[in-house]
């Protein structure tokens, strides 16, 4: 029996790196999944209603991207349901190790998330997935913005129905400005991104057409032209 027991030992170690790799993967899905369900129906659904929906619908107004005193709040927020909610029911599952991979995969899919969000607007795309990330994502910022929900990953919009991406996204020229990768020195869209953007509408806005987006975006609408 003496013999056996490093071999028990080994094994009782992979076992438990396979579950900590488990739950780590499982706990950033929990993140994408929360994404997707906090964005469509926290966020949109509630048309402004909540401090969450107003920041997310005024991020609609103007398609700007800038570090705010919320992002803090949503990084106490996510670190409460990771610390309070993700570790235990792990640790539940699989013992101590399980439960801190599970909340901190979960804190990584929210990393993911602010990380890659900040980077469609303020950063062109350098590969496959991130020039996807960006069409989708701006496909729902000026295209259907009840549609694309997820923002880091596209499959629980394809799961739920409401995945769309058009062969060219299109983006009024006067929103374009949140997006400065865009644009060249004479504000035309850069010729490499022709076969994923197109620009309509004009340069530059009044408080009329303001209001206009303002109104839009909080009703979940399609800016106009
Ligand atoms: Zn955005
Ligand atoms: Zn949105």
């Amino acid at each position: 029996m003496a013999a056996a027991a490093p071999y028990d030992a080994a094994m009782s170690g992979a076992a438990l790196a396979v579950g900590v790799l488990a739950a780590f993967v499982v706990g950033m899905n929990l993140w994408y999944f929360a994404e997707y369900v906090l964005h469509r129906f926290a966020m949109h659904e509630l048309r402004g209603r909540g401090m969450m929906s107003r920041e997310h619908l005024t991020h609609h107004v103007t398609a700007r991207w800038k570090f705010s005193s919320t992002h803090v709040l949503s990084w106490i927020g996510v670190g409460l349901v990771g610390g309070a909610v993700w570790f235990p029911v792990g640790w539940w599952v699989g013992g101590p190790w399980v439960g801190l991979a599970l909340s901190v995969g979960w804190a990584s899919g929210y990393a993911s998330y602010e990380w890659t969000h900040a980077m469609c607007h303020l950063r062109p795309p350098r590969n496959r997935y991130q020039r996807w990330v960006r069409r989708h994502h701006f496909h729902h910022h000026f295209g259907a913005p009840m549609a694309n929900q997820g923002v880091t990953v596209g499959w629980w919009d394809r799961l739920f129905g409401t995945g769309e991406l058009p062969d060219t996204v299109r983006i009024p020229r006067r929103l374009a400005q949140g997006l400065p990768w865009l644009l060249d020195d004479d504000g035309n869209l850069r010729p490499e991104l022709a076969q994923d953007y197109e620009l309509v509408g004009a340069f530059g806005t009044d408080e009329r057409q303001a209001e206009i987006d303002r109104v839009r975006a909080f009703a979940s609408q399609v800016p106009t032209d």
